[in-house]
């Protein structure tokens, strides 16, 4: 098994490689030890940090891991849970493939055990679809993808920027930046990860996974508390939350990520599309047509996915982690932190916003 299986276990190479090996998932399961735990942590990554952790040393564990956290997402099988499984893979797979290709672009050269850019295309059908705008594949740096691809793979892509009408559309080909081709590949894996699932799990599979299947519901059970809150109370909203929407009620510009974490995080402590639009209309540059597609959006009635709002891993990483405080320091998520403050919070400090427009 190669470590280029271990990286990308999803690719067919890496099936074929895990049943060339003969090997008995019922057995690996049985005896447990380290491809059952890293499996486990695949899936409990996903939910806290929209990744799937940090790969183990011994390439054959971190194959093994793959098909092992496949199947505790299949037995737990709550929807939430292979979205976001699906995505952290496919997040995981895009930061690698993205520093492997601008690696060996820049030394012009590729060694067995890197990617290419015409492998990663070929795995998911988008070779022939695929066309540099000049010279070589594996040395352009923009792209022009035919527009039925483009289509099913932009689909579920956060931001204007992917909306068909917003692309200059020619002879049937949508020209593409290479991080862009990089991100439909992003979303191509997440296909890939979530078709088939959930899996049906023979009982000799299951029943040794059933301490590692509680602990995901535990986890899960967990986050489902945080979805409770339905009361707004901006005063106590994390303090990311609280530069976003100050920004946004001042008229400022936010970026895709920015607007995305704040509207979601709305959406996500129970704010209707009508209520979020009321909130920031404040802002003088206010685009109400904007704010209910993006709401819409996030929500799920718009695209094939609902959004949930990114971690505070994910906040850091966009830059959007400002003003921390005490809280911030025992809580991973900005959901968590909402949560506690409004447990800690007195009576007469959480007036929801809803009630204070009325009065
Ligand atoms: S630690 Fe989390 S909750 Fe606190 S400001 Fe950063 S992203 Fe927001």
């Amino acid at each position: 098994m190669k470590p280029l299986h271990a990286r990308y276990p999803f690719m067919r190479a890496a099936r074929e490689a895990v049943e060339a090996a003969e090997i008995d998932l019922a057995t690996v399961v049985q005896r447990g030890g380290p491809a059952v735990e890293r499996g486990l942590d695949r899936v409990e990554s996903a939910l806290e940090d929209g990744t799937v952790g940090e790969p183990h040393r011994e390439s054959r564990v971190e194959l093994l891991s793959y098909p092992i956290a496949r199947v505790l997402v299949s037995i737990v099988d709550e929807a939430v849970l292979t979205r976001s499984y699906a995505r952290a893979e496919a997040s995981s797979a895009h930061d690698r493939f993205t520093a492997e290709l601008a690696s060996t672009t820049q030394l012009r050269s590729t060694s067995a055990d890197s990617l290419t850019l015409r492998e990663l295309l070929a795995e998911f059908e988008l070779l022939e679809h695929v066309r540099p705008e000049s010279g070589q594949l594996s040395e352009a740096d923009r792209y022009r993808i035919d527009v039925g691809p483009y289509l099913d793979l932009a689909a579920g892509q956060w931001g204007e920027e992917w909306r068909l009408v917003n692309r200059p559309l020619a002879d049937g080909e949508v020209p593409l930046e290479e991080s862009e081709l990089l991100v439909l590949c992003r979303r191509a894996v997440e296909q890939r990860v979530e078709s088939g699932l959930p899996l049906s799990v023979p009982d000799v599979i299951a029943e040794p996974l059933e301490e590692a299947v509680a602990r995901i519901r535990e986890t899960l059970a967990e986050m489902d508390l945080t979805r409770d809150i339905d009361t707004v109370v901006p005063d106590l909203f994390p303090p990311c939350m609280r530069a976003l929407l100050d920004q946004i009620q001042q008229g400022e510009h936010l970026e895709h990520h920015s607007r995305f974490a704040i509207t979601s995080f709305l959406t996500s402590i129970g704010m209707s599309t009508d209520e979020i639009v009321e909130l920031y209309q404040v802002n003088p540059g206010f685009g109400e047509e904007m704010t209910r597609y993006q709401t819409e959006h996030i929500r799920g009635e718009t695209s094939p996915t609902e959004y949930s709002t990114p971690s505070c891993a994910t906040m850091q990483s966009y830059g959007d982690c400002v003003n921390m405080d005490d809280r911030c320091e025992r809580i991973s998520h900005p959901m968590a932190y909402y949560e506690d403050a409004l447990e800690d919070a007195d009576e007469d400090e959480v007036t929801d916003w809803r009630e204070r427009q009325e009065s």
